[in-house]
């Protein structure tokens, strides 16, 4: 098991990191999540566009371009033998003895582990339920930040209560999941939280808006309410886990149920098509 540290690949036993990283101190770093297919990694570009946003949101200097990010990715890809999982990227400010006051000119800190994941075929067929709370978090959740107390309780809260999932909900605004986006079908058309501060803009989400264009299937990039999502036709979720999977129920400050309609799945067809083109669904 090989994990990537400051620019080699190495031991997993023999990676260790700094009492004094930034990251361990104050979550003070960002992270990417990448798919691989079939040993290729899904939307690469768009993963590396988004990371290097993040870092320079959080100003933290980018010490790697795509090519180099590339072979990061696929040279820990091949070392582990993993060819259907994800890749985990993370950097950090660097390391520096406690102080709220970063300083500039820190050696950042890059790790990344590859690890084998099967696709959640189940639940993308069966549908999962979601936990409807406040959504606490700060007013940046377009940042990708290792710091994700907000949404790990929101997680934690989920599972408390039988659910896979969180369902945030800013005053009456859903915005996103714990680690997911959120959609609702109404009249035939996909509905989605704007892309700004309060969401994260996931790379599957850009990618299921490209899907919707291509199909003519509406798709409005528009805030809805917890009314709007429990009188919806449809709703599901994405990200690059769980690719497109349905919601069938709601709990927590809402309840709705919902069957699983055309809409998501003439989408999760294309999707599976795009990724898995050899493989009849
Ligand atoms: N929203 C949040 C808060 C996330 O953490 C994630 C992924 O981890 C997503 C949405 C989905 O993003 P992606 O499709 O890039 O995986």
């Amino acid at each position: 098991n090989y994990v990537w540290r400051k620019g080699n690949l190495i031991e997993r036993s023999n990676a260790e990191v700094s009492l004094e990283d930034r990251g361990y101190y104050f979550g003070d770093g960002v992270y990417e999540v990448v798919r691989l297919y079939n040993g290729i990694c899904f939307q690469l570009e768009e993963h590396y566009k988004r990371f290097v946003r993040s870092t320079e949101e959080i100003d933290i200097p980018i010490p790697f371009d795509l090519l180099q990010f590339e072979d990061m990715i696929n040279s820990l890809s091949e070392k582990n033998n993993v060819s259907d999982g994800y890749i985990y990227i993370q950097i950090t400010r660097g390391e520096q003895e406690r102080n709220h006051l970063y300083e500039r000119g820190l050696d950042p800190v890059v790790t990344a582990f590859a690890k084998e994941a099967p696709i959640p075929f189940e639940k993308q067929k069966n549908g999962v339920a979601l936990y409807a709370l406040e959504d606490i978090r700060w007013l940046r959740c377009d940042i990708k930040t290792i710091n994700l107390l907000g949404n790990v309780m929101a997680k934690r809260k989920a599972e408390d209560n039988a659910c896979d999932e969180a369902l945030q909900h800013r005053g009456t605004t859903v915005t996103e999941g714990s680690s997911t986006n959120i959609f609702i079908v109404k009249d035939g058309a996909v509905i989605t939280h704007p892309a700004n501060e309060l969401i994260l803009n996931g790379i599957t989400r850009l990618f299921i808006q490209e899907l919707a264009e291509k199909h003519q299937v509406p798709f409005l990039e528009k805030t809805f309410s917890v009314e709007e999502a429990s009188n919806a036709d449809e709703m599901f979720i994405s990200s690059t886990t769980m690719e497109i999977t349905p919601v069938v129920r709601i709990e927590g400050s809402f309840q709705a149920d919902y069957s699983i309609g055309p809409v998501t799945k003439q989408l999760q067809e294309a999707f599976s098509e795009a990724v898995r083109p050899h493989q009849k669904s």
